[in-house]
């Protein structure tokens, strides 16, 4: 095995290494600092966290700029967290070099205790570029003498839109410099950059993935997407052990499903960009410390979380780009532990299942939602495991063991130890008592959909006159919906109403989401299973004539929180909903329609 000295490094930065424990430098490390000490050439690595970049481009940077006080290295990083990260990286493998200064610049913080620090320039500026802009304006840094430029997580710093920012700090800095970029994936925005401000660049690719990818196991779950809620929770309630982060698509969704796990008992917490960055350090180091079990994030939250030992991380919802699922699939896994990443999908998503397969190189796995007695019997034998395990405090315990004793004499072993169990126990399974298996069976969804005359045509208030097209009457019943396995089928449009085909066993899901999010449009029945008659009171007889089975779903749906802040949701979740009645999943029963309204539009392009 190779070791840092045969790499060519200064012998204040191999001793440095050894002395944080690193005996041999990683397989990014071994490529990348011969790479850097031995010419001058550009670098393109593909890389993601934890495969010891930080090392592999900060080792040669320090080895090769000199103690001179000007700005001679500039590292861009996405985040705070990550800012700081590399420069307490970086100010680890220097402590034996003299005079070099390390400085991390970032948004969030009081900009002018900043400027204190950039009185004598240090060598090497580690920054978020949205801060750096601000600093460049204010003439507070001086680029111009750069010779190391590191761009890192530059797939990050794209996704959080600081494109234009990127390619104005690049004006900024000399023609002459070295530049470095590292990215976990290559999207065509990247390879764009690398080929505008790049010269002849050298590519490395460590692997695709993780150092700890393979032992990440992905599983998915399939369940109607008005049940996501309820699937998260039973996998939480599996995994006793858990340590995990729920990843959520928008600040909203994260919110709601933190609030309605802490309102059902969880020790979870919500980490979003609404939070101050004082209440973000909080839960993050709550979370750190174990205090919560429990994480729902944002994916821009998320990224400045550096916690390396997850169990689990949960989709909570497919990312729209799949790119994201790597990021977020990279949490766990990591170190050498095994790691899952689960995903709750409905039925229409199992495409988009493929194409992740294809970039993670791993095939999913399909597990089946826990049952009410699959959970209640995890959290029993759990249970068991704590109580044989438990420390027990003898000393302490003792005094008081007599009085116990006599107190519990008249219960023999077997009633002790069922009383105590129920104690935890009970809570399970009052709460799992009358769940129902909420896996979709993908053999009766098929021959339910083709059983014929199975439609239910819905009323809207909402006409030509609302200026309503097929195209937006789609819109509205996604955003009110939230729900893309909501199959729509033919849709009428008339001056006053707008009338729509649904699947019988998809109706009140659709019902219950009008009343509920969007009232005025007065939803109504206007004709069931092939009835012509049209009947505006058939709502309530749907609802009456509902099965056991159906009696029971409603009873586990009235256990989530419904009152959700209904005006404020819908309006910020405007642009997320109108994106997704674009992408609504194509199927025959919808295609049908879709050619007919497609045609018009295609003629008046030609
Ligand atoms: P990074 O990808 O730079 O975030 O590094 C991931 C982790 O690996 C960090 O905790 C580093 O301290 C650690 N690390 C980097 N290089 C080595 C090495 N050669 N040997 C052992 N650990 C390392």
């Amino acid at each position: 095995m190779i070791t840092f000295s045969e790499l060519g490094l200064r012998e204040e930065l191999i001793e440095a290494v050894s002395k944080l424990g690193f005996e041999n430098p990683m397989p990014i490390q071994e490529k990348v600092i011969p790479f850097m000490l031995s010419n001058n050439r550009d670098l393109v690595a593909l890389a993601q966290t934890g495969t010891g970049k930080t090392a592999a481009f900060g080792l040669p940077i320090l080895n090769l700029i000199s103690s001179e006080t000007k700005i001679q290295s500039l590292i861009l990083a996405p985040t705070r967290e990550l800012c700081i990260q590399i420069s307490n990286d970086l100010k680890n493998y220097s402590s034996l070099l003299k005079g070099i200064k390390i400085v991390p610049v970032y948004g969030g913080e009081n900009i002018v205790s900043q400027f204190k620090q950039l009185d004598i320039p240090p060598q090497i500026l580690v920054a978020t570029p949205g801060r750096l802009i601000d600093l460049i304006n204010r003439e507070k840094v001086d680029l111009s003498e750069i010779q190391f430029l590191v761009l890192d997580e530059a797939d990050e710093m794209l996704n959080m839109g600081f494109q234009e920012d990127l390619e104005t700090i690049l004006e900024y800095t000399p023609s002459s410099r070295r530049t470095l970029l590292f990215s976990a994936t290559m999207p065509k925005e990247i390879a764009k950059i690398a080929k505008k401000y790049m010269h002849d660049a050298e590519e490395i690719a460590v692997g695709t993935r993780n150092a700890g990818a393979d032992n990440v196991e992905h599983v998915y779950y399939m369940v109607q997407a008005a049940n996501r809620y309820l699937a998260l929770k039973r996998i939480v309630d599996m995994n006793p052990d858990m340590h995990g982060i729920v990843c959520c698509r928008t600040r909203q969704e994260t919110k709601e499903v933190a609030e309605k796990l802490m309102k059902d008992g969880y020790n979870a917490d919500a980490l979003h960009g609404d939070l101050s960055q004082a209440q973000r350090d909080t839960v993050m180091n709550k979370f750190r410390i174990k205090n919560i079990q429990v994480l729902v994030a944002t994916d821009v939250a998320a990224r400045g979380l550096d916690v390396s030992n997850l169990t689990h991380v949960i989709n909570y919802n497919l990312p729209d780009d799949v790119e994201v699922y790597t990021h977020r699939s990279g949490r766990t896994g990591r170190a050498g532990k095994k790691g899952v990443s689960c995903v709750i999908i409905h039925s229409r998503e199992r495409n988009k299942l493929r194409d992740i397969e294809k970039i993670i190189k791993k095939e999913f796995v399909r597990k089946m939602v826990p049952t009410g007695m699959d959970v209640c019997k995890r959290q029993l034998f759990h249970m068991i495991d704590k109580m044989e395990n438990v420390q027990v405090n003898n000393e302490e315990i003792d005094v008081f063991m007599p009085q116990i004793s006599a107190k519990l004499s008249y219960l023999s072993k077997e009633e002790i130890i069922s009383r105590f169990v129920s104690l935890e126990f009970n809570r399970f399974v009052d709460y799992y008592k009358d769940s129902e298996d909420i896996n979709i069976d993908l053999k009766t969804e098929k021959t339910e959909k083709k059983k014929k005359g199975k439609k239910v045509r819905l009323k809207i208030l909402y006409g030509f006159k609302q200026n309503a097209t097929p195209r937006s009457v789609l819109g509205v019943i996604n955003e009110v919906t939230q729900d893309k396995s909501i199959m729509i089928g033919d849709i009428e449009i008339t001056n006053k109403f707008t009338f729509f085909d649904v699947f019988e066993d998809q109706a009140d899901l659709v019902l219950e989401a009008f009343h509920r999010e969007a009232s005025n449009f007065k939803i109504s029945i206007a004709e069931k299973s092939g009835n012509k008659k049209s009947s505006e009171k058939s709502d309530n007889i749907s609802k009456s004539k509902r099965g056991d089975k159906e009696r029971n779903r409603t009873k586990e749906r009235d256990n989530r929180d419904y009152s959700a802040k209904n005006s404020s949701r819908k309006k910020e979740r405007k642009p997320d909903s109108r994106k997704e009645s674009q992408s609504r999943p194509m199927n025959n029963y919808f295609d049908e329609f879709v050619i007919d309204v497609e045609k018009p539009w295609r003629k008046k392009r030609r």
